[in-house]
């Protein structure tokens, strides 16, 4: 096949913007370093125990028209993806242990016991606040972007409704803080904005974007909203993303590391995989690697040494620990919820390495998942582990055990919060560090992308100096979580397109 575009790497980023493509017609091939695709989101086996590598909270999967740009490219892929739907998640902070739920109401019932009327009024003020800025935040669909002249006819129709919402869409631009401030003075909402902020972008309140909150405010905390999980976990969305791929004609090569982009007459024309192959593109390369790693793969003279050396320099989130376990099952404690969240000291701040845990049991919501009367688990600490504590040190070594040992006891500690006799169920124990990510993941020091606050600086967009050569995932704008990275994808698939193309593919999802 002769090739108009290859694509580094499977993640959602990368496999939304390849199978877009294929859908708009090009001949695309997708190079994966590993064995499986969906990089961050990739989904394994072991043992008869089905588990998520990363990400498991979802919402706006299960319905269409859904303003979820990654339900969007499997609408115009035709790909069903069945989920299973929930409301609520399990809380073990320093107040106390409670459940929660997504919705208009149910988090005002647990701020009037935890911290009485006046927060609940706060509560009451932001959400008013934000109204107005979710509809700001949904004006101009990510699926109507594109990055040429063109964009005027595919965004043109919905900037009348853009300009109505007057500042509104400046203050977008801004920080979260800056907003939630002017409201909220109660100390614990503080915390609880700050950890959601944290969860959604790796920053805190006053690094994240009014942007991506105001989305998630208009989309958690509607009336009658619901959460959902991929029947099949994380691995089910991306065999979607593949099937969608590959129907339209396009293809992935699994274990094909890229070593180097090639460039001829100061153009991105191909790469070359470790094995020494090299495969073209007439239109170009796109890159859904992070930043770090696509720079390592340009070749030294290809692009300005300023634009390297500023890239280069994007600050990057911590990192990881994991805990994938297969348990027995057998009478566990009554009304486990799916997930949790365990902040141990709010006075430590949200980044805090070891401080925030998170709980994940998808088994309950999908039985499939784990062998009859078993469950599937994963625990991890998200984006605050530091990669320095792991630098140099080599695996399966005893000081690395030793390590390991000692760091996974939070997420042991927080697990028993839940379950108490956690350590007897375990059938399968498998842990995982920031080298682990890094090498699986093919991620600089195993970050959970760039940590690019907001107010200060954009997400960079998805061109580089170096004619052919584009990027795609959490490098780009809008940055990091499932919906952002294939909104990138699809924008970046977008400029190849026809006007006409897009137009008929935004009648179709809109
Ligand atoms: C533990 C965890 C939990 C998360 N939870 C959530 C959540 O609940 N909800 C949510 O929305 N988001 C969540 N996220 C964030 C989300 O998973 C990521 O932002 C997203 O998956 C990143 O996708 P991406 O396409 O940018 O890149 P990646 O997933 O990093 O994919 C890049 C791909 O490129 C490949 N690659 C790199 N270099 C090369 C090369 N030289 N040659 C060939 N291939 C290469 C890699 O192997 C990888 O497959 C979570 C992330 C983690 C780690």
């Amino acid at each position: 096949m002769v090739n108009d575009f290859i694509v580094i790497g499977s993640g959602i980023g990368g496999l939304s913007c390849a199978a877009l493509l294929a859908r708009y017609g090009f001949k695309v091939t997708v190079c994966e370093s590993h064995s499986l695709a969906g990089g961050a989101a990739h989904g394994f086996e072991r043992g008869g125990f089905i588990f998520d590598s990363g990400p498991s909270l979802y919402s706006g999967l299960s319905y269409s028209p859904s303003l979820n740009p990654l339900k969007q490219v499997l609408d115009i892929l035709e790909e069903s993806l069945p989920c299973v739907t929930y409301d609520t998640w399990g809380c073990c902070l320093p107040e106390g242990d409670f459940k929660t739920s997504v919705g208009a109401d149910q988090f005002c019932e647990v701020l009037r016991q935890l911290r009485g009327e006046t927060a609940v009024i706060q509560w009451r003020q932001l959400q008013a606040v934000m109204k107005p800025l979710g509809r700001a935040a949904v004006a101009i669909p990510p699926a109507s972007f594109r990055f040429d002249s063109n964009a005027l006819f595919t965004m043109g129709r919905f900037l009348p409704n853009a300009l109505f919402q007057g500042s509104h869409l400046f203050k977008l631009t801004g920080s979260f803080s800056a907003i939630a401030d002017t409201v909220i003075s109660d100390p614990f909402i503080r915390n609880w904005l700050d950890l959601l902020c944290f969860l959604l972008s790796g920053l805190p309140a006053k690094a994240t974007s009014a942007a991506e909150m105001a989305f998630m405010f208009a989309d958690w905390y509607r009336p009658g909203v619901m959460l959902d999980y991929p029947l099949g976990g994380s691995g089910a969305l991306v065999k979607a993303l593949v099937r969608g791929l590959e129907k339209f004609g396009g293809q992935i090569r699994y274990s094909s590391h890229v070593k180097e982009i090639v460039v001829e007459n100061k153009r991105a024309v191909g790469v070359s995989l470790s094995t020494g192959e090299i495969i073209h593109a007439k239109e170009g390369v796109i890159s859904n690697a992070s930043i770090w790693d696509t720079l390592k793969l340009i070749p030294p003279h290809a692009v300005a040494s300023k634009w390297r050396n500023k890239r280069e320099k994007t600050p990057a989130c911590e990192s990881f620990l994991h805990l994938h376990l297969g348990i027995d099952g057998t009478n566990l404690p009554q009304d486990l919820a799916c997930h949790y969240i365990v902040v141990n000291d709010w006075s430590k701040g949200v980044k805090a390495p070891q401080n925030v845990v998170l709980v994940s049991i998808p088994s309950l919501l999908d039985s499939t998942l784990a062998p009859p009367g078993k469950q599937t688990i994963h625990v991890y600490t998200p984006g605050n582990e530091p990669y320095s504590l792991w630098d140099g040190m080599k695996r399966g070594s005893l000081a690395y055990q030793q390590q390991k040992q000692q760091r996974a006891a939070v997420m042991w500690q927080a697990l028993e919060r839940i379950i108490p006799d956690i350590r007897s169920r375990c059938e399968i124990t498998l842990m995982g560090t920031p080298l682990t990510h890094e090498r699986f993941l093919r991620r600089m020091k195993g970050s959970y992308g760039p940590a690019i606050a907001a107010g200060k600086e954009l997400f960079p967009g998805p061109k580089t100096p170096l004619s052919g050569l584009w990027c795609c995932g959490d490098s780009t704008f809008p940055g990091i979580g499932l919906p952002a990275v294939a909104a990138s994808g699809m924008m970046v698939a977008n400029t190849f397109a026809s006007v006409s193309q897009q137009l008929k593919m935004l009648q179709k999802i809109i």
